[in-house]
């Protein structure tokens, strides 16, 4: 399995609750690494950018107010098959539906508040990590 690349927000509900910690740590314990991580404060553009998928959903507007509510720390993580190891201990969307021992499960507080994003490909992972992090910030 090759060694890749993915992007995490640890969103503002983690942050709030001072829980950046006990999420990085079952980051790591799943095996991945940290090789780029900043704590930013997203601008509603920042937000409307990076959620452009989602513009028609319902639940947008609500989303970008959340995700710029407070500060979220974004990473670069890196590992064998990271963006799929990454979504596996992140757990479902909506934490209700996660699985035991899942970062959404044990921290999650609603389908909004859910505590993480992580990367759905390698595609996505390449243009969301670019989004936010220069070259010179990642340290592999
Ligand atoms: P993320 O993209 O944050 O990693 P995800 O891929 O599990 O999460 P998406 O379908 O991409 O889920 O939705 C993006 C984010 O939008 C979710 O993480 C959640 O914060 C919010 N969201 C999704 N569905 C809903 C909903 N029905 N109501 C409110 N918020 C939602
Ligand atoms: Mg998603």
């Amino acid at each position: 399995m090759a060694v890749t690349r993915t992007f995490s927000i640890i969103k503002p509900d983690a942050t709030r609750r001072n829980i950046t910690g006990a999420v990085t740590k079952m980051l790591e314990e799943a095996g991945l690494r940290v090789i780029a991580s900043k704590r930013i404060r997203m601008s509603r553009e920042q937000a409307e950018g990076f959620y452009a998928v989602h513009a028609e959903r319902p639940f947008f507007a609500d989303l970008c107010t959340f995700m710029t509510s407070g500060p979220v720390v974004v990473q670069v993580l890196e590992g064998e098959d990271a963006v799929k190891r990454n979504r596996d201990v992140m757990g479902a969307t909506n934490p209700k539906d996660a699985a035991e021992g899942t970062i959404r499960k044990a921290l999650a507080e609603s389908i909004e508040a859910n505590t993480v994003h992580g990367s759905d490909s390698d595609e996505n992972a390449a243009t969301e990590i670019e989004f936010f992090f220069t070259p010179q910030e990642i340290v592999g």
